[in-house]
């Protein structure tokens, strides 16, 4: 087979006119003799409102219940989005049909709200595409082991469209935003940014979790392990965009600067910090456990630094207050 995934992001499907210009581009591949399979998020600010509308019914709190509910509210936005490209392209004489996670079988563990991929049946998708269909898989979305509706965290299509190349094998997955490829620095904050041809994994998974949010930092991770090419492309130009791999560089050249907003300093004070292994273990553990991703982590004889995302720092801190001071279970 000869399968390339796509994905294509929030701006990219916003409304008619986005579902015609990116059906052009998956028509003109179909021709090609491509077998697609297309990933989608949902329309526009979809999301957000979705957010928003669910804060009003609900004082949303930690409890899982409510993230589990928000989850399945959530995961509706793709599904809109996937069944009017399918509609679309049906309407235009062309095979397509649509799939949520589950029915393209992304198994995720109960993390709602950030779930992780455990295992992808591609059973389904490979049987329609034996059956000639252009397949509209919902992005963000995946099903755990109790058949709970799950999300994989904000920007997670990209790593839905990545999951499912590696596991169909395909020759690449093309990422489709609203800017031609990745550039030197965030276009709209830097004028003068250019465009990269090329990039490595790590390089690109250090800029995505640091913010250069073009491709989400899981799906280059995972793009990684499974050497699939990822070409960052527009939805809107010709460009032939920038390719994300193995790279091989022997000088020293600055190729991305990026920021990070919305993170917030901890600051842990005591006495012997550098050489306090339990309390470092511990606080990786911790995090592990409260699904906290550090995004930095400084160690002196005084304090240990790290850096959080703002929206969790308080729990956090508590947390860590509870386990390192309260419990004092640490010599
Ligand atoms: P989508 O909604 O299609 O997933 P995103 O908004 O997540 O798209 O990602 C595209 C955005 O990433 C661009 O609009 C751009 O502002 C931002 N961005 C940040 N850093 C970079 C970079 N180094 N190169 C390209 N785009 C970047
Ligand atoms: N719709 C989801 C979000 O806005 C997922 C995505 O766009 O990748 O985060
Ligand atoms: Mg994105």
């Amino acid at each position: 087979m000869n399968i390339i995934v796509q994905k294509y992001g929030g701006t990219s499907v916003e409304n008619l006119e986005r579902i015609e210009k990116i059906s052009d581009k998956i028509i003109s591949q179909k021709k090609n003799g491509s077998d697609l399979v297309i990933v989608v998020s949902a329309q526009g600010k979809t999301t957000n409102n979705l957010i928003e509308k669910a804060n009003k019914y609900s004082k949303f709190s930690e409890q899982i219940s409510s993230k589990k509910d928000l989850d399945f509210l959530l995961a509706t936005g793709e599904m809109q989005t996937a069944a009017l490209l399918s509609l679309y392209l049906n309407s235009k004489g062309y095979k397509a049909t649509c799939l949520m996670g589950f029915q393209a079988g992304i198994l995720t563990n109960s993390n709602f709200s950030n779930a992780k991929i455990l295992d992808i049946d591609n059973r389904n998708i490979i049987q329609l595409l034996n059956e000639d269909y252009i397949v509209i898989v919902t992005g963000f979305q995946g099903m755990d082991k109790f058949g709970n509706i799950t999300t994989l965290g904000r920007g997670g299509s990209d790593l839905s469209a990545v999951a499912i190349a590696s596991s169909l094998g395909a020759k690449k997955c093309e990422i489709y935003s609203d800017v031609d490829g990745i550039y030197t620095s965030d276009p709209r904050i830097v004028e003068n940014a250019k465009l990269l041809n090329s990039i490595s994994y790590d390089e690109m998974l250090e800029a995505s979790s640091s913010g250069a949010k073009v491709l989400h930092n899981r799906s280059v991770n995972m793009a990684k392990e499974y050497n699939i090419p990822i070409i960052s492309k527009s939805s809107f130009s010709n460009s032939l965009g920038s390719e994300v791999k193995n790279e091989i560089y022997e000088n020293s050249t600055v190729h991305i600067i990026t920021k990070k907003d919305n993170v917030t300093k901890i600051c842990i004070v005591g006495s012997m910090m550098l050489s306090n292994i339990e309390t470092i273990s511990k606080i990786y553990s911790l995090a592990n456990s409260h699904n906290i991703q550090i995004y930095m982590i400084t160690f002196s004889e005084l304090a240990i630094n790290l850096i959080v995302d703002s929206n969790i720092a308080e729990e956090f801190m508590k947390i860590l207050h509870e386990e390192l001071i309260e419990k004092n279970t640490i010599d």
